[in-house]
């Protein structure tokens, strides 16, 4: 069984990139067979998966506008997952995407045929967009990484309306995976005030594993490498790897998804 996973904040900069790329390389590093999807004309996850968005023969673009199959887009990454990639060719994507039928179904349908992976995880950009909307009508669940920061959870309810909004019209099996913590620095008095009131109002949907920041997950998409690659022993890479272990436990115990909150 595949499962896909959209890793989804309107709000930029909250480690939805980091977090693709450090799970899809802590999943294969478990041995799963795993696909990250570029979801984001910015194409960090590309560039962090050490593939040059310049030099691309097709993209998450093509395969969205039925261009290209994705088996020929596909980029097997070094860190053992493969890559749908993309660059600022998506941007166009969203528009041409307006005007196709089944405009919210193009992921989904091209996806069909990808049932060889254990994970398949979207890397989402920063906002609510048609792009957006097609990795949540394709995905099975929803990661909501976010900084605990005082306008975090106005965000939150936004994407959680969002997301019910989905279910209601599109895609009524979407769950919510988990909220995960991310650059979350224990001395800031502010983040664990949030930290508290998302643990209070969400509990079980929290992942246990937090991120901490730190420096090694920033400085590794500069040099193409998944953190796993570029200093294992770092907290960073550490971190990653027990949020990939948290995630299998979870599916191995079956755990029941209690409703999106
Ligand atoms: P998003 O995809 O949500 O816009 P990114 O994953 O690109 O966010 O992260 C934004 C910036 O913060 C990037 O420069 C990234 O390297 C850095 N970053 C992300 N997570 C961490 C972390 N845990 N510690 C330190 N820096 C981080
Ligand atoms: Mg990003």
């Amino acid at each position: 069984m595949t499962k896909t996973i959209a890793v989804t904040n309107q709000k930029g900069g909250v480690g939805k990139t980091t977090t693709s790329v450090n799970l899809a390389a802590s999943l294969a590093a478990t041995h799963r067979q795993v696909l990250l999807i570029d979801m984001d004309p910015q194409g960090n996850a590309t560039m962090g998966s050490g593939v040059d968005k310049r030099a691309i023969p097709a993209s998450t673009y093509d395969v969205l506008l039925g261009e290209t199959d994705l088996a020929e887009a596909l980029i097997p990454s070094d860190a053992g997952y493969d890559l749908l990639p993309a660059n600022a060719d998506l941007t166009a994507a969203e528009v041409g995407l307006l005007e196709t039928d089944g405009r919210e179904q193009r992921l989904r349908t091209a996806l069909a045929a990808a049932t060889d992976y254990d994970y398949i995880l979207v890397d989402c950009p920063p906002a609510l967009n048609m792009l957006t909307v097609n990795a949540l009508v394709a995905a099975d669940t929803v990661m909501i990484p976010m900084q605990c920061e005082y306008y975090a959870l106005e965000g939150l309810s936004a994407l959680l309306d969002t997301i019910r909004r989905i279910q209601d019209q599109l895609n009524p099996d979407l769950e919510v995976e988990g909220l995960l913590r991310t650059m979350f620095d224990p001395r800031n008095r502010l983040a664990t005030d949030v930290s508290r009131q998302l643990t209070d109002h969400f509990g079980g949907k929290v992942y246990r594993t937090v991120i901490p920041r730190n420096v090694r997950l920033a400085e590794a998409p500069s040099h193409g490498l998944p953190v796993l690659a570029y200093d294992k022993g770092s907290r960073g890479a550490q971190s990653y790897l027990a949020l990939a272990g948290e995630l299998l436990r979870n599916e191995s115990a079956g755990k029941p998804d209690p409703a999106p909150a």
